[in-house]
């Protein structure tokens, strides 16, 4: 039963307050996720420590080389922002199909990576797009790449109190691509889903990343379909061998929402209609 509720503006509050709470409290930042799991008893807690207003975690800044795009960026925010337009172009195709307006409305990219689930599309976003998280542990920051936080199913590398602060976002020129798999047209969550970042010049790829979703215990990159399409032009033949490619690199599950059958072929299916709507 939550007895206490704490809420700051800024991490230096957060950090000179955290450790006075009860041991097991948890951040709430949208509440999309962790209020269906409070719900359900999954999550057992004292105190919710919300973080929704801190204002590090909302911002989204140039930094040379990158952009960064804090973890409490509202979904909805980012698709009025001329930074992620140009180089987050991933996120905006994957807002289109997360959730409904309400839910992007107060959900997170940090707690849609903090939730860990294989089907997240803005974490498949942040993979395909190269990015890196930056976490924070009472003042001392350092960079994770994703895999190393995302672990499996619900299952994160986090420790307690440990907060996302934060993503880095590469800056190379691209354009993206976002396939989704759902059972409704709408408001859907992932049966299969695929993300490519590219570029091309002369109708050779230049540079490739491919994500893909709900199709491994974690959000993962393809590396070998990419390096497969590396400098390729694209014509009928590459794009069969690619999807027998791709094929190989997913391990599909049979469960409430899907067949393990149908997810590795809408993978290919997705990789064919990316590699066609290029040539
Ligand atoms: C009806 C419905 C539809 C949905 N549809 C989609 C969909 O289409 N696509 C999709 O990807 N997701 C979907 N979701 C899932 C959900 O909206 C996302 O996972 C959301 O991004 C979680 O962010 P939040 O801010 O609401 O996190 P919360 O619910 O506040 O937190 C989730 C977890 O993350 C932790 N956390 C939050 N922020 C941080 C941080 N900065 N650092 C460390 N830990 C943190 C919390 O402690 C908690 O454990 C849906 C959810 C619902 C209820």
């Amino acid at each position: 039963m939550i007895k206490e509720a704490a809420k700051y503006y800024n991490l230096k509050e957060l950090w000179n307050n955290l450790s006075r709470h009860p041991e097991n409290r948890v951040f709430i930042a949208g509440g999309s996720d962790l209020t269906i799991s409070l719900k359900k008893g999954s999550v057992k807690t004292d105190c919710l420590v919300d973080i929704s207003d801190i204002k590090e975690l909302s911002l989204i800044e140039d930094r040379k080389d990158h952009i960064f795009v804090g973890a409490g960026v509202k979904i909805s925010e980012f698709k009025k922002n001329d930074l992620v337009k140009k180089y987050f172009p991933a996120m905006l195709e994957a807002i289109r199909y997360f959730a409904s307006p309400s839910i992007r409305n107060t959900a997170t990219l940090g707690g849609n990576l903090a939730n860990s689930s294989p089907s997240a599309d803005g974490v498949l976003a942040l993979v395909a797009s190269r990015a890196v998280a930056v976490l924070n542990y009472y003042n001392q920051r350092k960079n994770s790449d994703i895999k190393d936080i995302f672990l499996g199913p619900k299952k994160n590398s986090l420790k307690k109190d440990e907060l996302i602060e934060g993503f880095l976002i590469p800056k190379w020129e691209h354009r993206a691509l976002f396939f989704k798999s759902m059972a409704r047209k709408i408001f859907g969550i992932s049966k299969a889903g695929l993300c490519i970042c590219l570029n091309q010049k002369n109708g050779f790829i230049k540079d490739i990343s491919i994500a893909v979703s709900s199709v491994a215990p974690v959000v993962k990159r393809c590396f070998e379909t990419e390096s497969f399409l590396k400098d390729k032009k694209i014509d009928l033949s590459v794009i069969e061998f690619a999807m027998g490619i791709i094929s190989d690199e997913v391990s599909p599950i049979t469960d409430h929402r899907s067949t393990n059958d149908y997810r590795r072929e809408i993978i290919k299916v997705f990789l064919k209609r990316a590699l066609n709507s290029i040539r």
